[in-house]
């Protein structure tokens, strides 16, 4: 590294590439290679890549935008903007209570950001209607792994060793688009001699490198994972020893698995018995395998059951707390799994904490200051607030989140949004949600400050600060110190991402996600560090590996769940007779707030599309580029076709990046996981037909 570049992270997926950046004369910054970072060596993908064109002034907020009263968003002063916030907050307070006032954060914010978020809406609102939109990611998965396992790490282990086990089994996830330098784990998996299985109702770039790739029914993944456990236990697969020693429930699971025989699964899924039989051989005459999920498995209102059904297979095969075996989710967010551990989401508190649990409340009460019974309960899920936004949630603090795009049932919710009596925004571009604040208040970027993240691996990372911000911006921190004291609280708000980081650790101390032995300067030395990671001992190492001796549950054994297969809340009918799913694309991140304003990017992926097998298109007498009508039970979005026979003839894929007519989320069913809370992102029932036909 030379003395100009700055050692950081990428500000997008929560592989977390480690990049260097160089400030430039002309201002804004150069990415170079930071090839001793061990997640990625220096590979980025082209998100990453272009992530500085979102610092240029035409791409971003340049200072902070009030409500005028002709309508329009006006520029104003940061006094007058904080002040209106403050004020709109207080309003709503006044007029219907501490719970009338909502915080909406997201999986991008740092530990630092999402540690004072959600303090700020405790003790300074005293509101318990926070979430973020986290819980639209990795919830099921997040919900499964406490069941199982008693802790939730999206992997217990370092991504180095998917590279080195037998067999993996990749459960809706198309890595190779959504991060593509993690696809070089896969790749060397196969040149060592290891199998890939890679399970997804589309042939993606993903599947195509798979030794075997299943095909399954959008929503039918718990029962192939029955079926796959099925056929394990009948061919002698299972492993006694590990099931005695070191699970509880086998008993109670097995009689779910047998009821799930071949034919039934393939009946229900779709896949011939036979790639059932080689997705068991490949996985079970391995010493060592895993299981990774993603999106696909999570985002169903089973999502909970269906991971659950994938780490039975783990357990009861002995791949699962041991090196080189075992379950992990591919947290999709920036921060996705950090911004989960330390109090934005509705049920919790720093440290993996329980928002119920009494003891969890007076740990973090007293490192606060508060006496623990002024904490609030938990509040809302994300969808559950942001339907309850104009009803009995009159004004809302956004940080971090375009859910305009990004919700289900995204028409409805940006109405709900619209009633709002008040709406602040904190974003760093003017995001289609931004776009209908109030106050709109414009915040650094990541190169432009310094804060932690945690991969997916549960490696707590350091985002260096490289360049300073224009002189309108300031950082999330700074925007919380300065509403936080003219609502009543001069202190407790510090701006130093440092400060706050020190005060996120004695918080989080003896809980689950003990940061509590994590510093600025060990990660700096480190390359990260994995919680949990205690203070005391001082030397203490940090946790690459979980669950290696014991699971975190009181008894340590690791649980078995029993669960069924069951239809997707909304199957295939006479009048919506198709499955559609949703996903992302490689040159595109989430809402697109940002990627949408890098020329490159847009380049390359400029706007939403129907894909649809040639069977499909050629029964609808469609072709490529039509323009497509898809029409759901709540509404319609119109996208040209892009026909592909990488994608089964009764299912179509949209991608869900872009606003407008052709927004994917006006399809999708907010049908709720009924303990993630997660919506059913990935299944519903669509109508599709030439645009002018659905007019
Ligand atoms: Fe950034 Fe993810 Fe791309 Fe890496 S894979 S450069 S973290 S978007």
């Amino acid at each position: 590294m030379s003395p100009s570049t700055v050692d950081t992270h990428c500000p997008y997926c929560a592989l977390q590439c480690g990049m260097g950046l160089v400030a430039l004369p002309t201002g804004g910054v150069e990415v170079v290679e930071r090839t001793a970072f061990p997640v990625n060596r220096g590979a980025l993908c082209g998100k990453g890549r272009t992530a500085p064109e979102v610092l240029a002034r035409g791409a971003r907020l340049t200072g902070p935008l009030v409500r005028g009263a002709s309508g329009a968003l006006e520029p104003a002063g940061w006094d007058e903007a904080l002040d209106r916030v403050a004020e709109g907050l207080l309003r709503t307070r006044a007029a219907h209570g501490r719970d009338a006032v909502g915080v909406f954060g997201g999986g991008g914010l740092t530990n630092e950001k999402a540690y004072a978020l959600g303090k700020f809406a405790r003790v300074v609102l005293r509101t318990s209607q926070i979430d973020y939109n986290g819980r639209f990611c990795m919830s099921s998965a997040a919900a499964a792994h406490q069941r199982a396992f008693g802790l939730d790490r999206g992997l217990p282990f370092p991504l180095e060793d998917v590279a080195r086990t037998g067999c993996v089994i990749l459960v809706g996830s198309n890595l190779a688009e959504t991060m593509p330098p993690a696809l070089r784990y896969l790749t060397e998996l196969r040149e060592r001699g290891g199998k890939l299985i890679v399970v997804d109702p589309r042939r993606t770039r993903t599947a195509e490198q798979a030794d075997l790739h299943l095909q399954p029914r959008p929503g039918t993944d718990l029962a192939l994972a029955l079926g796959l456990l099925h056929l394990a236990l009948a061919e002698g697969y299972l492993d006694e020893e590990f099931i005695a020693e070191r699970t509880n429930g086998w008993a109670e699971a097995r009689p779910g698995v047998m009821a799930h025989w071949p034919e039934l699964v393939e009946r229900i899924t779709g896949v011939p018995v036979p790639q059932l039989r080689e997705a068991v051989r490949l996985f079970c005459s391995t010493p060592d395998g895993m299981v990774l999920t993603a999106r696909g498995p999570e985002q169903q209102s089973k999502g909970t059951d269906t991971v659950s059904a994938w780490i039975n297979l783990c357990l009861a095969t002995g791949r699962a707390g041991r090196p080189l075996s075992g379950y992990g989710c591919l947290t999709g967010q920036g921060n996705g799994q950090g911004g989960r551990e330390h109090g934005q989401k509705a049920d919790q508190l720093p440290g993996y904490r329980k928002l119920d649990d009494p003891a969890a409340r007076a740990h973090v009460a007293a490192v606060w200051g508060v006496d623990p019974d002024d904490l609030p309960a938990p509040g809302r899920s994300a969808y559950e607030l942001l339907d309850a936004l104009g009803v009995d949630v009159h004004a809302l603090l956004l940080m971090g989140s375009n859910p305009v795009v990004s919700a289900p049932r995204a028409a409805h919710i940006t109405e709900r949004i619209a009633s709002l009596d008040f709406l602040a925004v904190c974003d760093v571009v003017l995001s289609e949600t931004a776009e209908m604040a109030d106050v709109v208040l414009p915040v650094t970027q990541w190169a432009e400050e310094t804060g932690t993240t945690t991969n997916l691996e549960g490696r707590v990372i350091l985002r260096r600060k490289a360049i300073d911000p224009p002189p309108e911006i300031r950082t999330d921190l700074e925007v919380l110190h300065g509403l936080a004291a003219r609502l009543g609280w001069e202190k407790g708000f510090p701006t130093d991402p440092e400060e706050v980081f020190d005060e996120l650790r004695r918080a989080s101390a003896g809980g689950p996600a003990d940061y509590s032995g994590i510093t600025y300067r060990r990660i700096a030395e480190e390359d990260g560090v994995f919680w949990p990671c205690p203070e005391t001992p001082s030397t203490h190492p940090g946790t690459p590996r979980l669950f290696l001796d014991r699971f975190a549950t009181p008894d340590g054994r690791a649980r078995f769940v029993p669960v069924l297969h069951r239809p997707s809340a909304e199957e295939p009918s006479a009048e919506y007779p198709l499955y559609l799913t949703t996903g992302r694309v490689l040159a595109q991140y989430q809402s697109g707030a940002q990627t949408r304003r890098v020329r490159e990017l847009n380049a390359a992926s400029p706007g939403p599309f129907v894909q649809l097998h040639p069977q499909l298109a050629e029964r609808l007498g469609v072709a490529e580029g039509d323009a497509l009508a898809v029409t759901s039970r709540r509404g319609r979005a119109v996208a040209p076709a892009l026909i592909s026979s990488a994608i089964r003839p009764d299912t179509v894929f949209m991608p869900f990046h872009w606003p407008g007519e052709g927004r994917a989320n006006n399809l999708t069913n907010p049908a709720l996981d009924p303990t993630s809370r997660m919506p059913e992102f990935k299944v519903c029932a669509v109508r599709v037909e030439a645009a002018a036909a659905g007019a």
